[in-house]
């Protein structure tokens, strides 16, 4: 496992994207970006000072003062350039995001599908902001309620989905592991006729970070990382009086009971344990089989690992790439000290770059480092229990609440666990439960601190607030002296 820190001749500067153009950072501070398929840097990240923060935050604001009277026809065109643009470009954005964060090319157009998803969502931009209207709520008067934007939002991003979450997202502090995304987005974002200043990226650390959360002209800010860093992000942010929703870190289990097709399940296990190397959010990282059906999924998935195909994302024929760090690909490694490790991924993967093959461990438990931390690579744990109530307590013990899935052919089961898993999105026979664009993504408990899921309808009212409106037009015959309160009758 190498890391090459010895920077080559050329190596790519990262600046901020501040006011619709690329601003060079001032600060003196950079992070290096690496390519974790070879484990060599290829560029370098400019990291901000408060006073560039506010720079971006002050770009935003003046944008917003024109920006909010832009028609909603206009708006939705400039949604549906970006779109356009997004999709013609997919697998430019696709060789981006594999290059920094290794995600295989395949994963990496997916993500970029589920990011255009959330644009073409916001495209019904005229539709989703329609409110309601009451005539003659009162004799001779009309209530209405409107939706305004809030102002001026940030957004702190993860590694995880560098293209994805930022389209969820204005001020933007992606993370510095792979910003590059961003600033590609901001660039396309002003071809598709998005005014200077309405999009904004700074780039960094806790710096910049503390600086969005302490600005005073930041009215809301969203956050997707691990669950330490979201809490403090949640508590820093509403001490501030902002409004913030702040999605934190999982620990999915999936359910499979004795009824479970087994190579489906061992199917949807495998892919959703390993895909993107298991840095997913909504990946599955614990199996619990239900009595019989733990022998022989263990073995259909034992059986399926050799075939997973391990290397390069650049390269077509490759279904998993490297983890994103050296660290993290050691820590993540760590943990296949726990249980009984029945695949070691540290025996079948590449020497260069920093790699992990997919793993399996059995026997797992609540109290075991394995089973309690978010390993965030590619490990699944297994653990084995006799009955159904046996495994949705797990899942409702887990201070994570983001994903779950039951994998049964019994209707009644599956509705049961419906009605009472304890996480923000359930699958039925569904392994990675991301809703579609219409619906809104969000988790229960340590997952998110905050009480609103992010886009779809309830990212439509995290960035704006109702106001609604009583009105009567002047008729002298209706009109006199009364110090009573308001009455409708
Ligand atoms: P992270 O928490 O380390 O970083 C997220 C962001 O916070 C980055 O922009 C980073 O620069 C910033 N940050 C890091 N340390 C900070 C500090 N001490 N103070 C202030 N800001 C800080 O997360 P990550 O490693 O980039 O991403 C992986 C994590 O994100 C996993 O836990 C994963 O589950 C989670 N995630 C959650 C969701 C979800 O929807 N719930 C989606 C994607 C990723």
């Amino acid at each position: 496992m190498t890391e090459t820190i010895e920077a080559p001749a050329a190596l790519r500067q990262i600046n901020h994207w501040i006011g619709g153009r690329a601003a060079a950072g001032v600060s003196g501070r950079k992070g290096p970006v690496f390519n974790p398929a070879t484990g060599r840097q290829t560029g370098e990240v400019d990291f901000a000072t408060p006073e560039e923060v506010d720079a971006a935050v002050q770009a935003a604001k003046v944008a917003f003062a024109t920006w909010r009277g832009v028609s909603l026809a206009k708006r939705a065109e400039i949604f549906f350039r970006v779109r356009e643009l997004v999709h013609e470009r997919r697998e430019e954005a696709a060789r981006i995001l594999t290059s920094e964060h290794g995600k295989v090319l395949s994963d990496a157009l997916g993500e970029v599908t589920r990011g255009l998803e959330v644009i073409e969502f916001c495209c019904g931009l005229p539709t989703l902001l329609k409110s309601e209207y009451s005539e003659q709520a009162s004799t001779g008067i009309d209530v209405y309620s409107i939706r305004q934007p809030l102002g001026v939002v940030a957004g702190i991003t993860p590694f995880n989905f560098p293209a994805m979450v930022p389209m969820w997202m204005f001020v933007l502090k992606p993370s510095e592991k792979d910003p590059s995304a961003s600033i590609w987005t901001a660039e396309l974002l002003k071809e598709a006729g998005l005014p200077d200043g309405v999009f904004n990226v700074v780039n960094g650390d806790k710096v910049a970070v503390d600086s969005v959360l302490e600005h005073p002209d930041v009215a809301a800010v969203s956050f997707v990382g691990s669950t330490p860093i979201a809490r403090y992000v949640y508590e820093k942010a509403t001490a501030q009086g902002k409004r913030c929703q702040a999605l934190g870190g999982a620990k999915n289990h999936m359910i499979v009971l004795p009824d479970a097709d087994i190579d489906m399940a061992a199917d949807a296990a495998v892919s959703a344990a390993y895909g993107s190397a298991g840095e997913r959010c909504m990946a599955v990282s614990m199996l619990v089989a239900v009595g019989s059906v733990a022998d022989p999924l263990i073995d259909a998935i034992k059986q399926r690992i050799p075939n997973v195909k391990v290397g390069d994302g650049m390269n077509p024929a490759n279904e998993m790439g490297p983890l994103i760090t050296r660290e993290h690909r050691d820590k993540v490694a760590s943990y296949l000290e726990d249980g009984k490790v029945v695949v070691d991924g540290r025996e079948s993967c590449p020497d260069e770059g920093f790699f992990l093959g997919p793993s399996l461990i059995d026997d797992l438990k609540p109290g075991m480092r394995a089973y309690d931390d978010e390993i965030f690579g590619p490990v699944l744990g297994v653990t084995r229990v006799d009955t159904y109530d046996d495994a949705v307590r797990l899942v409702n013990e887990s201070p994570y609440g983001n994903g779950t899935a039951i994998f049964t052919r019994d209707g009644g089961a599956a509705r049961q666990f419906q009605f009472e898993a304890q996480a923000g999105m359930v699958g039925v026979n569904v392994p990675i439960p991301v809703p579609v664009a219409y619906y809104s993504f969000g988790g229960w408990k340590g997952s998110l601190f905050g009480d609103r899921h992010i886009y779809g309808p309830e990212g439509i009212d995290f960035y704006t607030r109702g106001k609604v409106v009583t009105s009567r037009w002047p008729d002298p015959a209706t009109s006199k002296v009364d110090l009573g309160f308001p009455q409708t009758r």
